[in-house]
């Protein structure tokens, strides 16, 4: 592996690589040895919205346009590099194969979007000619938070509690890893996910799912009514249900690749009730083998997610 060889004796080289994040807003940073350097841009510029779900600047952006933009802020955090670019990550909701999107429910208008050619195509116009890698933005965030926590040698997983409901893997591997969708009830009237599918685990955790659930209240309404002395008994069950949904994607996820460490992390993981959870999980993974996990809750922000892509790329173009 690329990697080990990395490890020898020779010194290491420095490495500088852009990352850039597609979410409600692209964020952009120069990454030096896994270090973000300076300030992160953003398109738009300025900050972003405080109320979560608020920051919707990219989703009537046609796919040139959205082009256009990130070239633009991968050549202007580029004047800061001081040495040769050696990979340029980009990030976004979706399911990325092969440099394209294949789907998107979130930013639609890129579904089919050759994104990785695309940019570099126009990268090269402009005389960058670092090698462009796309991922989906929670392996960003899987590789971002195995970078920060000095994690680059070990297997992790990470739920990202938002919108949508996000499943990352670190290190990358080959696949679909649409984890969000892990069918955890077989209830006909689980029907609130994105992607239109039955039973799914955004359609329970997701916060769009929740707002369709309960029209009448906002997801924060719902859990502080569950959490009162006497809880709304609607609200407590699906306090319940949505703890029950993620222990049940986690449970099969263990089954399938193993124990490791989990992360949870999102503008939602406000809502984690953490003894619940793992009560639940502990209910649902009885194998001795499979028991070393572990659940721990991270702050969610740009700068993990930046470096994620950036150290995916890096490593993407070693492979
Ligand atoms: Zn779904």
């Amino acid at each position: 592996m690329a990697d080990s060889r990395a490890k020898g004796n020779a010194p290491r080289k420095t490495v500088r690589s852009i990352g850039i994040v597609m979410a409600g807003r692209i964020y952009a940073g120069l990454v030096v040895d896994h270090k973000v350097q300076g300030e992160l841009q953003t398109y738009p510029s300025g900050t972003s919205p405080r109320e979560p779900d608020g920051d919707n600047a990219l989703v009537e952006l046609p796919t040139d346009a959205l082009i256009e933009e990130l070239c633009k802020l991968v050549v202007s955090v580029s004047t800061r590099c001081d040495g040769p670019l050696d990979a340029v990550g980009i990030a976004l909701p979706g399911l990325i194969r092969n440099g394209v999107v294949e789907e998107a429910p979130n930013l639609p208008q890129l579904k089919g979007a050759k994104i990785h050619e695309l940019l570099f195509t126009k990268l090269a116009s402009h005389g960058i000619s670092a090698p462009v890698n796309v991922l989906n933005d929670a392996d960003g965030v899987a590789a971002g938070l195995a970078s920060r926590h000095g994690k680059l040698d070990h297997m992790i997983r990470v739920w990202t509690l938002g919108t949508g409901i996000g499943y990352g893997h670190y290190p990358f591997i080959e696949g679909v890893w649409e984890g969000g969708h892990t069918v955890v009830s077989l209830d006909d009237k689980e029907h609130f996910c994105g992607c239109g599918g039955r039973g799914h685990l955004e359609g329970i955790m997701g916060h769009r799912a929740m707002r369709l659930r309960f029209l009448d209240l906002e997801p924060e309404e719902v859990f502080a009514a569950a959490n009162t002395r006497h809880g709304d008994p609607r609200c407590l069950e699906f306090k319940h249900l949505w703890h029950k949904a993620l222990a049940a994607a986690t449970a099969t996820s263990i089954h399938q690749a193993g124990t490791g460490k989990f992360f949870l992390t999102g503008f939602n993981v406000r809502f984690v009730d953490m003894y619940m959870l793992k009560d639940y999980l502990h209910q649902m993974v009885k194998m001795s083998p499979i028991q070393g996990y572990s659940i721990e809750i991270v702050e969610d922000d740009d700068i993990t997610r930046v470096i994620g892509s950036a150290v995916a790329a890096e490593q993407a173009a070693e492979r």
